[in-house]
């Protein structure tokens, strides 16, 4: 079995490929590693191999590991899970961005409960970019009034868009939704708004990349298959 130090590598290196055949710099894609249900002991390992954002999906395990981690202070966390408003004040004390943020009252409420001490959340805002019922996000036509609540706030900074596409049966279709977030981006202000877009996983970050994402989330290529407790 290799180690999490030379799957980092693997995947680095298949980042870097991917920006190349974008002709894009690979020093435009950032890679979070996804270390839900994975111990301390495994962020420790990526973090000595230089990996320094780590993206986790509920609220409890989060909390728990960055009081763990609290010694090694330019650790960033990510909060890539659905997020309940009554969770907001946890989330707040520890992430350094939240990708979750689906509705206007979560952003007062997040904005609310920040530290003054602590920097500004950045916050994107996710998309249900294939309409699926059983998702989270919200639709492209409600996206304006989203972004409106998050410049209101002085405290948050309006980053840009995250998705989760639906298992695809082709490279193809997981291709146009990543290109139709793109899109989406596009007709709200383009990078100069939005500066990120946060899509693409183990299975497809590739072609996240060649579809302009500036946020990559790994967690299967980094650390191994995870138990059945999250999918
Ligand atoms: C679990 C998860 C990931 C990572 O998925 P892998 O397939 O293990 O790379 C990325 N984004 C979100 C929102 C997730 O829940």
């Amino acid at each position: 079995m290799s180690s999490i130090a030379e799957e980092l590598d693997r995947v680095r290196a298949r980042i870097r490929d991917a920006a190349e055949r974008a002709g894009r710099e690979p020093a435009g894609v950032r890679l979070i590693a996804v270390s839900k249900t994975q111990p301390a002991e495994a962020i420790l390992e990526a973090y000595a191999a230089g990996q320094r954002d780590f993206g986790e999906n509920y609220v409890q395990e989060l909390t728990a590991k960055a009081e763990a981690l609290a010694h090694l202070p330019d650790l960033c966390w990510h909060m890539i899970g659905h997020l309940q408003r009554n969770k907001a004040r946890h989330v707040v004390k520890v992430a350094s961005a939240i990708h979750t943020l689906d509705t206007p009252e979560l952003a007062t409420e997040l904005a609310r409960r920040l530290d003054p001490a602590r920097p500004r959340l950045h916050v994107l805002v996710e998309i249900n970019i294939a309409n699926e019922p059983q998702k989270h996000g919200i639709v492209a036509e409600a996206l304006e009034p989203v972004l409106a609540a998050i410049e209101r706030e002085p405290r948050l900074e309006l980053r840009g868009l995250m998705c989760v596409p639906p298992a695809a049966d082709s490279p193809e279709s997981t291709r146009g939704y990543f290109d139709a977030l793109r899109s989406l981006r596009d007709a709200h202000g383009g990078s100069a708004r939005l500066p990120e877009l946060s899509m693409g996983m183990t299975s497809d970050f590739d072609l996240a990349i060649a579809a302009g994402a500036t946020l990559v989330r790994v967690g299967t290529a980094i650390f191994g298959s995870r138990a059945a407790k999250a999918g």
